[in-house]
C-alpha cells in the first residue's frame, strides 16, 4: 500500500475499501499515526477518542463484508470542528467555559453522516466559538499551518483546514459565518463549501450569529466536498431556518457535467490592499474559464464598502445573545470563589470567556442597547438588505462570481493578533455570501512566490450549490493543485 494513503481523496479510497485491498480500520489506524506524529506541529484536534473511532471503521467493514455498503462514504474518516454536537463525546468550542462539557445528543449533520456510515474521527480545533479568522483564539492553544509552521491555518476552522491539509483527516466539517471555512480552506491549499443559508441544519451546532451560520464540508477535492455536502444537506424539521428544497443530486458524474455559463467579476473585489500574487493567480483563473467557453462579464457591488461594519454590528449582536447561556449553572466550566448566583455569573464569565469573545459580547450589547438599537443595530440590517439585493440583482444577469478568498496568503502567527481591525479584514471578500445567504466555494488555484497557497472564490445563487461545485470541479480536473501537498 502507498505510504501516503493519507493523502487519496474519499472517492478514491471508497474503490480502494470496495475492492478490499484497504479496510476501514486500517484507514483509520493511518489516520491516528499520521496525527499522532504531526500533531506536535500542528495542534489541529481539541479531542479524539480512538477506539471509538475503530470501532466505527470496524462496523463499517463489516457492512462492506456483507455487501450492505450504505454510502460512498461509508468507512471514511470526517473530522468534527469541535462546536458540532456529538452524543458522548466533548463538546468545548475552543473554549474554556466548555471545558470538560460532553455532548448528551447528536447535530442533524452527525446523525445523517452516521446514516450513511462515515466514521466521526476527532474534534478539530477553532477560534474560540468561531469568533477569529487565524485559530489564535482558541483556549486550547493556536494551531499551526501545515505549509509553514509559522503561520496562521486561517480561522475560524483552521483545526479543519490544517487537518485535511495534512492528511490528519479525509474530510472535515466546519462551519462558516463570515468566512471561516472558505479563508482556511484558502490558506491551507484546500476545498471548502459556504452552503447557502438554510442549506445545512444547524440543529446542534452551537450558535454564534445564527442568521448567518452555515455547516459546510472541507476536503482535498471537490467531488469529495459534494459528496459530504450531499449528505449533510435538505430540509431538517428541527431548524426552523433549515429550507425545504428537493435535494439536488451532488455525484461527481452530475458536477461533472460540463454547461456554459456567464460569470460576473465584481471590480469592487480586485481593489487596492489585494495581494499582486493573488491577482494573478485569479486572473488566470478568468483567463481558463474564458478559453473553456464561458461567458465573463464584469459587474459591480455598490454595497461593498459597507459589508465589514454590517457584519460586525450583525454578528455581534447575535453573538452577545447566543451567549448569555454560558452562564456556569447549565454548561461546563463553573467558577469556584463565588458568593453567591449574581457572583456565579460574573466570574464563570470573566473566567471562561477569552478576549475576542468578550469584545464580541460587548459590542453585541452596545449596539442593541436601547439608546443605539435604531441607530446601529436595524440601520445595519438594513443595508444588509440593501446588500443581498445588491447581489440578487447581478445575479439577474450572471449565474456566478469570480473574486479572491483573501487580500492576502497565510500570515504568521502573531503578525495581527494585536490588531483586531486588520485581523477582521481577512474576510473582507467572504463576509458577503454570509449577510446575503449565498452559496461559495473555495479552491486552490496556485501558489505564492514564497510556497503558500492561494484560493479561488465562486459565488453562486441561494441553493445553487451544485453550479459553483460544478464550475470548480471543471478548473480543478483541468490542473493538478489538488496533488499539491504540504512537506510535513
Ligand atoms: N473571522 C470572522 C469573525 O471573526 C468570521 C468567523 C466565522 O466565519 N465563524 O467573525
Amino acid at each position: 500500500m502507498d505510504s501516503r494513503v493519507f493523502y487519496k481523496s474519499a472517492l478514491e479510497l471508497e474503490k480502494l475499501l470496495d475492492s478490499g485491498k484497504l479496510t476501514s480500520v486500517e484507514l483509520a489506524k493511518i489516520l491516528i499515526e499520521r496525527t499522532k506524529s504531526v500533531e506536535n506541529q500542528l495542534n489541529a484536534f481539541i479531542s479524539f477518542d480512538e477506539e471509538k473511532t475503530i470501532n466505527e471503521a470496524m462496523q463499517s467493514d463489516g457492512r462492506r463484508k456483507a455487501g450492505k455498503k450504505l454510502s460512498n462514504l461509508d468507512g471514511i474518516p470526517v473530522g468534527i470542528k469541535d462546536l458540532i454536537a456529538e452524543q458522548g463525546q466533548p463538546l468545548t468550542c475552543g473554549s474554556k467555559i466548555l471545558q470538560g462539557y460532553v455532548s448528551p445528543y447528536d447535530a442533524t449533520v452527525i446523525k445523517r453522516m452516521r446514516n450513511v456510515g462515515c466514521v466521526l474521527w476527532g474534534r478539530l480545533n477553532m477560534d474560540e466559538f468561531a469568533m477569529g479568522s487565524s485559530n489564535e483564539n482558541s483556549y486550547y492553544g493556536k494551531v499551526s499551518n501545515p505549509w509553514d509552521v509559522s503561520r496562521v491555518p486561517g480561522g475560524s476552522s483552521g483545526g479543519s483546514a490544517a487537518a485535511v491539509a495534512s492528511g490528519e483527516t479525509i474530510l472535515a466539517l466546519g462551519s462558516d459565518t463570515g468566512g471561516s471555512i472558505r479563508q482556511p480552506a484558502s490558506f491551507c491549499g484546500i476545498v471548502g463549501l459556504k452552503p447557502s443559508y438554510g442549506s445545512v441544519s444547524r440543529y446542534g451546532v452551537v450558535a454564534f450569529a445564527s442568521s448567518l451560520d452555515q455547516v459546510g464540508p472541507m476536503g482535498r477535492s471537490v467531488g469529495d466536498v459534494a459528496a459530504l455536502f450531499h449528505i449533510i444537506s435538505g430540509h431538517d424539521g428541527r431548524d426552523s431556518s433549515s429550507y425545504p428544497i428537493d435535494k439536488t443530486n451532488h455525484t461527481l458524474e452530475s458536477i461533472a457535467n460540463k454547461t456554459a455559463k456567464v460569470i460576473g467579476i465584481p471590480s469592487e473585489y480586485f481593489g487596492e490592499g489585494l495581494d499582486s500574487g493573488i491577482r494573478q493567480a485569479i486572473e488566470n483563473a478568468i483567463k481558463f474559464y474564458e478559453k473553456a467557453g464561458h461567458r465573463i462579464q464584469k459587474v459591480s457591488l455598490a454595497t461593498t464598502e459597507y459589508t465589514m461594519a454590517v457584519y460586525y454590528v450583525v454578528a455581534a449582536a447575535e453573538a452577545s445573545s447566543n451567549l448569555a447561556r454560558f452562564d456556569g449553572i447549565r454548561y461546563g466550566y463553573r467558577s469556584e470563589n463565588v458568593r453567591d448566583a449574581i457572583d456565579i455569573y460574573y466570574k464563570t464569565r470573566g473566567e471562561g470567556f477569552g478576549s475576542e469573545v468578550k469584545r464580541r459580547i460587548m459590542l453585541g450589547t452596545y449596539v442593541l442597547s436601547n439608546e443605539n438599537f435604531e441607530s446601529h443595530y436595524l440601520r445595519a440590517q438594513k443595508v444588509r438588505t440593501l446588500i443581498r439585493n445588491d447581489f440578487m440583482r447581478v445575479f439577474e444577469k450572471v449565474d456566478m462570481l469570480i473574486t479572491p478568498v483573501t487580500p492576502s496568503t497565510a500570515f504568521k502567527i502573531g503578525e495581527k493578533s494585536a490588531n483586531p481591525l486588520q485581523m477582521y479584514l481577512s474576510d473582507i471578500y467572504t463576509i458577503s455570501a454570509n449577510l446575503a445567504g449565498l452559496c461559495a466555494l473555495s479552491l486552490p488555484c496556485g501558489l505564492s512566490h514564497n510556497g503558500l497557497p492561494i484560493g479561488l472564490h465562486l459565488i453562486g445563487k441561494p441553493f445553487h450549490e451544485h453550479e459553483i461545485l460544478s464550475l470548480g470541479y471543471e478548473f480543478e480536473h483541468a490542473h493538478d493543485f489538488k496533488d499539491m501537498h504540504p512537506v510535513i
